[in-house]
């Protein structure tokens, strides 16, 4: 739309002030407020119901807020900047289902750099389809697929597109432990080599120790913000909220317990790094 200036300079992708929200009579967000840096790699966490889905249908524009403020880009979101600003979003859900509009994964990935008129197609969509380990899937189609495959093809249509925000809900929540590790993989990826911006909605506590800034829904508040350890150092209050810690940082309270480590690090590839240079 050409009366949406957007503000590229900008620090923050993300400002949320003072956000409510209510479905009828209950009210899911109460005075939300927090801001996205540009090129940060952020997690949402929180029990089930804490509202963190309903945060990022906020900020795509698929929901409307009962008062409060979301700017993406330095653009206040609203009914005429929504579109242009959903233009820089790339959202993968929890259940991909109703995402794919593709007879085939190769189609359904193709669908996306169609409507950004990116060239050189063919490249880019075997690129991402190994990226996420579904090269053998290229002329399936994507309603047959298993619900973590589907979850990877999804995956593979944002990636190819590399939008300035990727927002991921929930979206490894249907892989095993290896699928999981391998896609927050390529995550870490796009922020570190993309500089794209990441707010990522997850259950995977191994996923939340890679990122760089922590979230924490409670009943439609933030009850905790701050780096992965500032969050995980708080392990009873994470307890009260049914939210675990990650394996790599149980390793290292028993490697420091023990006296091996000084300091505690969170993710596994930490502690490996840290075993591998002890004397
Ligand atoms: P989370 O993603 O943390 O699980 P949600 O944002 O999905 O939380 O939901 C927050 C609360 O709002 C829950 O109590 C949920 O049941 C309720 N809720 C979500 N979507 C709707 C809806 N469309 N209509 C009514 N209630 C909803």
């Amino acid at each position: 739309m050409d009366n949406v200036s957007l503000d590229k300079g900008m620090r923050f992708m993300i400002e949320i002030q003072n956000l409510y929200k209510s479905y009828g009579n209950l009210e899911v967000l109460k005075d939300v407020s927090f801001s996205i840096p540009k090129g940060s790699y952020t997690t949402i966490i929180g029990h089930n119901g804490s509202g963190k889905s309903t945060m990022a249908k906020l900020i795509i524009g698929l929901l409307e807020a009962k008062k409060g403020k979301i700017q993406i880009l330095g653009q206040e979101l609203n009914e005429e900047s929504v579109y242009e600003l959903r233009s820089h979003i790339g959202i993968v859900f929890q259940n991909p289902d109703n995402q794919f509009i593709g007879s085939t994964v190769a189609d359904d990935i193709a669908f996306g750099l169609e409507n950004q008129g990116i060239p050189k197609m063919q490249g880019i969509i075997e690129d991402v389809a190994g990226r996420v380990g579904m090269t053998d899937f290229l002329s399936a189609e994507p309603t047959k697929l298993s619900g973590g495959q589907k979850q990877r093809v999804a995956i593979a249509g944002i990636l190819a597109i590399e939008p300035d925000i990727i927002i991921f809900d929930e979206s490894t929540s249907m892989l095993d432990p290896q699928g999981k590790a391998s896609i927050n993989a390529q995550i870490r990826k796009l922020h570190e080599e993309k500089n794209i911006t990441i707010l990522s909605i997850t259950h995977d506590m191994e996923e939340v120790a890679q990122s760089e800034n922590v979230i924490v829904l409670e009943n439609g508040e933030i009850a905790m913000q701050g780096t992965p350890m500032d969050i995980f150092k708080q392990e009873d209050k994470l307890a009260k909220m049914q939210l675990d810690i990650p394996f790599g940082l149980k390793i290292s309270k028993e490697l420091k317990k023990r006296g091996i480590f000084k300091e505690n690090v969170c993710r596994l590839d930490e502690v490996v790094e840290k075993l591998c240079r002890l004397k």
